[in-house]
């Protein structure tokens, strides 16, 4: 890629050079298949494409301040995905697999890792999908584990850009003994006719609460919610969140500040005694929130507005957002061992 393209990525698919693939069958994970064509070739009865077979990842690769390439806690995220594909059924890779595949994605497209400086990263995104032919509703026998990956910018566009949202009381993503901390694509499709309504409204994220009782935030369509009050780092205690780990890593590095963090049920009302709340999750570290707005529903026109910030990300944030990206880029030592080099 030109060099002047970095700086206009944003989060959506550039083709890369390649894809990985392996594929389960029998009772073993066969050879890795490195693929140019992004391609892939599936039969029409695989069960990822009826009953929604499909759990993934998402990690980045980055080009350190010192020319190495590091991957960001790659086992938390293989261990993530092992919890997803038992509650779908379906074989995973373990660890050793899932990790080799992701430094070999990176070897194979380091054309498309942007340089150091330009705040890019290469995102990998791995996945694993039920794959044989079948009719009945079972946890396919057959699997298919993708490593994918693409250059990403920040997510929204401006980096640290705050983010409105609305509050769901009348669409949860996830039922109360449900899938919600599993991270399924069928989430993600549960999660859409909310969210455009949203959109069309002017809001860019929604705030599910918790699907019980609707009085507890949960929360976003795609990134864990998280608050600052005093010296305190607060973040929702619930079963139907996806244990985010972005969160667990602020929560570590806030702990190692000098922050007392709490992870607790948060009520909607308590909103009001926050001075910063954020969305936390790999694609951007830390969104920060303008306001919150809590509506009868998200299509009415009523709303209690909570306030955090107008246009820039408040200073406890942006403290554990420099941090996170600082080890992330090998700019401040990573002293909880969370990088592995790619080579
Ligand atoms: C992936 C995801 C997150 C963020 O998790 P990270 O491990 O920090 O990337 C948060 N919420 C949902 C629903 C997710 O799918």
């Amino acid at each position: 890629m030109a060099a002047t393209d970095w700086s206009k990525l944003t989060f959506s698919y550039t083709k890369t050079s390649t894809i990985l693939y392996c594929k389960f069958k029998d009772g073993v994970w066969g050879e890795v298949e490195s693929h140019t064509d992004d391609n892939i070739l599936l039969s029409s009865f695989a069960g990822v494409l009826h009953y929604s077979i499909e759990c993934f990842e998402g990690l980045k690769a980055f080009r350190g301040k010192d020319g190495n390439v590091r991957l960001f806690r790659p086992e938390e995220n293989a261990k993530r995905m092992q919890n997803s594909a038992k509650f779908l059924g379906i074989p995973a890779p373990d660890t050793e697999l899932f990790i080799s595949m992701c430094r070999q994605i990176v070897k194979e497209n380091l054309d498309f890792l942007p340089p150091y400086g330009t705040g890019a990263s290469l995102y990998l995104r791995p996945t694993l999908i039920g794959y044989n032919p079948q009719l009945g509703v079972q946890s396919s026998k057959e699997a298919m584990f993708m490593m994918l990956c693409s250059p990403v910018g920040a997510y929204t566009g401006g980096n640290l850009e705050p983010c409105n949202a609305a509050i769901a009381r009348n669409y949860d993503r996830a039922a109360t003994f449900g899938t919600g901390r599993y991270k399924l694509g069928g989430n993600y499709a549960a999660s859409l006719y909310s969210l455009n309504i949203a959109h069309s409204k002017g809001y860019k994220a929604v705030l599910y609460l918790d699907p019980a009782t609707h009085t507890l935030i949960d929360e976003f369509n795609s990134s864990n919610f998280f608050a600052i009050k005093g010296n305190k780092y607060i973040t929702p205690l619930s079963d139907t969140i996806l244990p985010s780990i972005t969160n667990k890593s602020l929560e570590t590095v806030a702990a190692d500040l000098g922050m007392e963090v709490e992870r607790r049920p948060v009520t909607v009302e308590e909103l009001a005694t926050f001075e910063e709340a954020g969305e936390c999750g790999t694609a951007v570290v830390i969104t920060p929130i303008s306001y919150i707005d809590d509506k009868p529903s998200l299509e009415s026109e009523e709303y209690t507005r909570y306030r955090f910030t107008e246009t820039e990300c408040g200073p406890k944030s942006l403290r554990l957002y420099k941090t996170i990206t600082g080890i992330q880029y090998g700019e401040i030592e990573d002293k909880f061992g969370w990088c592995i080099f790619v080579d």
